[in-house]
């Protein structure tokens, strides 16, 4: 994987390239072993992307990473992890892989590390069917927490080659029977 930044300001680099984000650029290689060309970018203005929600700090198109106006969040969340966390859709679009949307975020958390701020316990997610989850967008309560939530369970039961696995070979039904019949319990 190549990483290219395209970046008003170096120090934003600096901010990205943490041993951590290296690390984690390894692990994505060594899982899903992509030789494109990935670039991130603080070249955009909100105005150029009305559709793009208003809470959103980030967002991917094909293999390009968009960091929207970073300077307003960078004191307030990690920016390589939220880079590791969009890189991973890159590849995922790369991959041409059409996730379910829980499965499609749910990734994404896990290996950016966003699952230390999830709140939810075994409680919350009693209800949550795989029929549910499935139905789950971003307008939906605790949608990215569910999402880690799901695929860290997931990854805990069969490990997360399998899951990739699975993921890579459009089986998704497998892991949301997984869900049901063994996580969810
Ligand atoms: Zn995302």
């Amino acid at each position: 994987m190549n990483i290219k930044f395209e970046m008003q300001n170096d120090l934003l680099v600096k901010e990205i390239w943490t041993s951590w984000f290296k690390n984690k650029i390894g692990q994505l290689q060594y899982y899903f072993n992509v030789s494109e060309k990935i670039i991130i970018t603080d070249r955009i203005s909100r105005e150029d992307y009305e559709q793009i929600p208003k809470w959103a700090v980030a967002f991917t198109h094909e293999q390009t990473v968009f960091l929207l106006n970073p300077y307003e969040w960078i004191k307030r969340y990690r920016i390589d992890m939220i880079v590791i966390h969009e890189i991973v859709h890159a590849i995922t679009n790369k991959l041409e892989i059409k996730l379910p949307l829980i499965l499609f975020e749910g990734m994404a958390v896990y290996f950016a590390d966003q699952l230390d701020s999830i709140e939810l316990c075994d409680e919350d997610i009693d209800g949550l069917s795989s029929t549910k989850v499935q139905l789950m967008d971003y307008s939906s309560p605790n949608f990215y927490d569910v999402s880690g939530y799901l695929f860290q369970k997931l990854v805990k039961k069969i490990g997360i080659k399998n899951v990739i696995e699975y993921i890579r070979s459009g089986d998704f039904k497998i892991l949301f029977d997984y869900w049901d019949n063994e996580v969810r319990l």
